[in-house]
């Protein structure tokens, strides 16, 4: 910090277009070398300008912190260390806000090591209906495959949790927003036939915006497809979880993610079938406070239990403890 007064006026580090008068001194030589290039005025300056200038070196310093280490908690805007966001299976130690969370990392936080069979690894969805619009179908499911690594917005497999085998499927928002196309709706069906057939319990954890309207009706046939795999399996008194994840809405939660023999959901999710704003819309009602979250929908009885993430694969265990207690033993065998 600069304390004494400096014997010549100090110099702009760079043009100042707001002060420009026609007496404005020139431009000035360049600084003494033993003078850092861009000092600013002292704070006791008796100058005339009316403002700081910026110094040019001020956008360098928020580049001090390296990108992708940190990331800022839209609740509660604290700045969680990724490696500690990552041990935490997403989820800020602060406020408990549930990031979203990737298919393969979840499954990798619920399943016993090297236990989970991938079914159907290598469909991918065809554009039945030669849809165009901004892009083509075909584009998108490409540069979704891309960026995500996934073939499309589900997988599936068979595994151990904790002692329990068991079918898994789990969403992931990140391909086209976790819509239900027709793959995503065979991929399920195929595993939950698998697991009426092996008479296992069956886990899907959802994360979606319905069904994926690139494929119009033959998504739409989806919600029935499953739906009625489901009744077979319960028809074989073979149990169903439903876990609901941030958002769960429309045509899966339509469908297979409400038909659970227990349905669970992450603290703070949205679940809903429409947006808050069309039903406000559609019905020109105010909706109560809460409306479609976790919390207002277990007070109503849609859902049976808020499990947060870092518990989920205690819970599942234990309740696969009591639905399972009657399942003989090739059941847990498969
Ligand atoms: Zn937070």
């Amino acid at each position: 910090m600069i304390s004494s007064p400096q014997p010549n006026p100090p110099t702009p580090p760079v043009p100042f277009p707001l002060t420009v008068t026609p007496n404005f001194a020139p431009r000035p030589p360049a600084p003494d070398p033993g003078e850092p290039a861009l000092t600013p005025p002292p704070a006791d300056s008796t100058t005339t300008f009316v403002r700081k200038p910026k110094l040019a070196g001020a956008k360098s310093r928020k580049r001090e912190i390296p990108e992708g280490l940190w990331t800022k908690c839209p609740k509660c805007s604290t700045m969680v260390f990724d490696k500690e966001l990552d041990e935490n299976l997403k989820v800020c130690p602060q406020c408990d806000f549930h990031f979203p969370i990737g298919a393969r990392e979840r499954i990798h936080s619920l399943v016993e090591t090297c236990t989970f069979e991938e079914m159907d690894a290598a469909m991918v969805s065809v554009d039945v209906l030669g849809f165009t619009g901004v892009a083509t179908y075909t584009s998108k499911l490409e540069a979704y495959s891309k960026s995500t690594g996934l073939k499309d917005a589900v997988l599936t497999g068979i595994c151990l949790i904790g002692p329990h085998r068991a079918a898994l499927g789990v969403m992931d928002f990140s391909f086209l927003g976790g819509s239900m196309g027709s793959v995503v709706g065979e991929k399920l069906t195929r595993l939950i036939e698998r697991a009426t057939e092996k008479a296992l319990p069956v886990i899907i954890i959802s994360t979606s915006g319905g069904a994926r309207m690139y494929e119009g009706m033959f998504s739409l046939m989806q919600m029935a497809k499953t739906s009625a795999a489901l009744a077979y399996h319960a028809k074989a008194r073979l149990p169903f979880i439903s876990v609901l994840t941030h958002p769960t809405t429309a045509g899966v939660m339509a469908s297979y993610a409400s038909l659970g023999d227990l349905i669970i959901a992450e603290p703070g999710a949205m679940i809903g079938f429409a947006g808050p704003r069309v039903i406000k819309d559609t019905t020109q009602a105010d909706l109560p406070p809460g409306f479609q979250t976790t919390e207002f929908l277990l007070d109503h009885g849609l859902i049976d239990a808020i499990v947060p993430r870092p518990e989920l694969k205690d819970q599942l265990v234990t309740y696969l403890d009591y639905l399972t207690a009657g399942l003989k033993a090739k059941a847990v065998r498969a």
